[in-house]
């Protein structure tokens, strides 16, 4: 008997994880798709991350990091001037990074402040460095905000309805949409399980 409880309490946390789970993922690819829309990002593929980080009062800038950090946020909205730079929020990335993985990094910073950050809880001041190593569940949902940022679900459902119609691999689809977008292979590979495309 404690058993066969112990087995349907175990079922049960797990459908209502999962619920939670696919609640949470809506809400979030809902704030990416207004971050878009805020900054009137109308394109057919490509998101300009540079304007949606200015949209959203951020200075962006290359900086010389330790190999184990990838960037990071800094928000202090008493300043107007931070290492140099005339902001009060900024996001730094580590030059060495590529082009699309900067695009990533930065989508990334974006998430924590537009999942995150709230002026009157965090005083005006906000810092986070990002690091390679150690992403928990926390950092998990901030990555999955910045996938549906760089690409929409509704654009990259668009463009992959287009590409299917040609006779194409799956690995070229997947080259072609990374090249569209500009980001990482594999964060179009996660977008196809993250919108249920894997057939
Ligand atoms: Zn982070």
């Amino acid at each position: 008997m404690n058993k066969l409880f112990d087995i349907i309490s175990k079922l049960f946390k797990k459908s209502r994880g999962k619920q939670m789970e696919e609640h949470k993922r809506k809400g979030i690819e809902e704030k990416a798709r207004q971050t878009l829309e805020d900054a009137n990002d109308k394109n057919d593929a490509m998101v300009d991350i540079i304007n949606i980080a200015n949209n959203l009062g951020f200075t962006v800038y290359n900086v010389e990091m330790e190999d184990s950090e990838d960037g990071f946020i800094l928000v202090n909205e008493k300043e107007n001037n931070i290492f140099g730079q005339e902001t009060s929020k900024l996001i730094g990335v580590n030059l060495t990074r590529s082009a699309e993985w900067k695009r990533f990094i930065i989508a990334h910073e974006i998430g924590h402040y537009i999942l995150y950050y709230n002026e009157e809880k965090n005083n005006g001041m906000f810092a986070h460095r990002e690091h390679k190593t150690g992403k928990d569940e926390f950092e998990n949902e901030i990555d999955f905000f910045a996938a549906s940022l760089l690409v929409p679900a509704e654009r990259f459902k668009k463009n992959l309805n287009e590409l299917k119609k040609a006779n194409l691999t799956k690995k070229e689809i997947i080259f072609i949409l990374a090249e569209r977008f500009r980001v990482e292979r594999k964060i179009i590979e996660r977008r196809f399980g993250e919108l249920g495309l894997n057939e």
